[in-house]
């Protein structure tokens, strides 16, 4: 067995295994609940990582009695997303005209309090190998499709073999371009990035890995390694980032964290707003905590750390993009500005002497630039 299977078999699954929880007898009968309705798992690499209660990682991975408390309206609770509408075989998602989201298991290297596939993930049968043969079916017979997120649960937790085999069969389709593999195994189990699964992959560039963190603390000397290897063999890093309310919902948090991925050769992609999934209330933020956090980062550091600010909107609108506003006032004559200091530009859109129009063209003699014949 290899380390990181040791390390999974070895994760806090039960109650009982639960680091820093309340001793008494009725809170924990209660999170047994709570574990019957979304299971657990934290491997045992993870595990060592969490120090205390107030730990941005125990927030993440440690059920609460909260997540029996829900406030969230109507019937998107479970699936929030509605993935399950944009199913035209069973676990693809078709939503966009020229990718699709393709879920090759649904366990996953530690269960996320707040999952937007909660309903999904670690429960036994729901993707199997015929759901993953009409999968890739589909996508052989849509021309159209050019990008394939493989998720789950997390594609990299299908063994070796079986995921040369996918990835063989998907590098098959002549028109599929690029393959992403959306991932929290680095992040959470790094062990599992090992030479044999890097000489697998890197047989199929175009590969892109789409990965997840939330907060510095994730990115330990283990996961700096693993990241290191994948980069190493010409895979093009990116990293997700659900705002979650005690664990990176302020700006330095924010901020340290897009710094240390880039750091490590990680391209910060997203920021999401955390979904509207049941059972997850107490870990989401108001909007204006991102917009907020954007406005700390943008211009502040590196443009390369800052990432997209998205709500994937419930009901299955896709994600759509939030910027702090920047734009005073915009008319035909002229647009006002404010820039990361808060100082205020005004760019004329009028021009020449007599100018209403904007598209005026370089006379031929006044070039910048004169080239040799
Ligand atoms: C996020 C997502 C994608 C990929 O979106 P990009 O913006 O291209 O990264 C594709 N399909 C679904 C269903 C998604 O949720």
């Amino acid at each position: 067995m290899e380390l990181w299977q040791k390390q999974l078999s070895q994760s806090a699954v039960k109650v009982k295994d639960l680091p820093f929880i309340p001793e008494s007898d009725e809170y924990r009968k209660k999170l047994e609940q709570v574990s019957e309705n979304y299971p657990i798992r934290i491997n045992s690499y993870f595990l060592e990582q969490i120090k205390s209660s107030n730990d941005p990682l125990w927030k993440q991975v440690v059920p609460t009695l909260e997540e029996l408390d829900d406030f969230v309206q109507e019937d998107l609770i479970s699936d929030p997303l509605n993935e399950e509408g944009d199913m035209p075989v069973p676990e693809l998602v078709h939503r966009y005209p020229d990718r699709v989201l393709l879920m090759i298991n649904n366990q996953c290297p530690i269960v996320c309090r707040f999952c937007t596939r909660k309903r999904k993930i670690g429960f036994p049968g729901i993707v199997t190998r015929e759901t993953l043969r009409q999968g890739i079916e589909y996508i052989r017979d849509h021309p159209e499709i050019r990008d394939v997120i493989m998720s789950g649960g997390d594609p990299l937790l299908v063994p070796d073999k079986e995921l040369d085999r996918i990835l063989g069969e998907l590098r098959s389709i002549p028109h599929l371009e690029i393959i992403r593999i959306g991932t929290r195994v680095p992040g959470t189990l790094p062990a599992r990035i090992t030479e044999n699964l890097c000489s697998i992959l890197k047989k199929y560039h175009p590969l892109y890995f789409n990965m997840h963190f939330n907060h510095p603390r994730e990115l330990t000397p283990e996961v700096e390694k693993a990241c290191a290897m994948l980069a190493d063999i010409g895979i093009p890093l990116g990293s997700q980032t659900v705002l979650l309310k005690g664990v990176n919902d302020d700006s330095a948090t924010m901020k340290e964290l897009m710094q240390k991925l880039l750091k490590n050769r990680i391209k910060p992609y997203y920021i999401y707003q955390a979904d509207m999934t049941e059972g997850t209330d107490h870990l989401r933020t108001s909007v204006q905590k991102g917009l907020d956090i954007m406005k700390d980062l943008m211009g502040h550091t590196s443009g390369m750390a800052v990432p997209y600010f998205v709500i994937d909107a419930p009901g299955g609108g896709g994600k759509v993009r939030l910027l702090p506003d920047s734009v005073i006032e915009h008319t035909e004559d002229e647009v006002v500005i404010t820039n990361y200091e808060g100082k205020v530009f005004r760019y004329s859109q009028r021009n020449g002497k007599n100018g209403s129009s904007n598209d005026r063209s370089i006379p031929q003699n006044q070039d910048m630039c004169q080239l040799p014949a």
